[in-house]
């Protein structure tokens, strides 16, 4: 018997507040490394990155963030902490999706991650404003419970990207 899984999310706010910083703190080693070695000294006494070389550190952005999403549903720093990003049945997420949800990121992790923590905690799926808009949540192992016995279910990372488990309560395969 093949039953799906029943999402019930977490804020998890210490999980993804990591992850976030371990994204950012390396975007953000590259875009110094980068504006440092490619940039020309401004009149501010800075650097500046000018075009098709600024475009880079923006191309190296997009692939980092919503292409590694999109394609694994993860970035580094998820992978870390065992989060994934999904839509809200449980699906692997699109492209589009990945673009929309990290767009929002500098309203979400702007004035210190404000606007992010107050949506993910006042959301019943515990939402920050990117995934409210591409309609995605973050999930981590546990989070899952058994359609068939309701039982809590706590899944590996493995079997989360295998996106199959059999319930040790009752012996039901279920689906993510
Ligand atoms: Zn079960």
């Amino acid at each position: 018997m093949l039953q799906r899984m029943t999402i019930k999310t977490q804020p998890k706010i210490q999980k993804r507040t990591l992850a976030t910083i371990i994204d950012y703190g390396l975007y953000l080693t590259f875009f110094i490394w980068a504006v440092t070695t490619f940039g020309e000294p401004n009149d501010e006494g800075g650097y500046s990155l000018n075009g098709l070389k600024g475009i880079w550190v923006e191309i190296v952005w997009v692939i980092y963030f919503p292409i590694f999403e999109s394609i694994t549903g993860q970035t580094l720093g998820k992978r870390i902490l065992g989060l994934r990003v999904v839509t809200k049945s449980g699906n692997p997420i699109s492209f589009w999706q990945a673009i929309k949800r990290r767009i929002c990121d500098f309203l979400d992790f702007g004035p210190m991650g404000l606007v992010a923590y107050l949506t993910i905690k006042n959301t019943p799926d515990h939402q920050r404003v990117g995934d409210l808009w591409a309609k995605t949540i973050v999930i981590s192992g546990h989070d899952f419970a058994c359609t068939n016995c309701r039982d809590q279910l706590i899944l590996t990372a493995d079997e989360i990207m295998k996106r199959e488990f059999v319930c040790p309560t009752c012996k039901t395969t279920v689906k993510i």
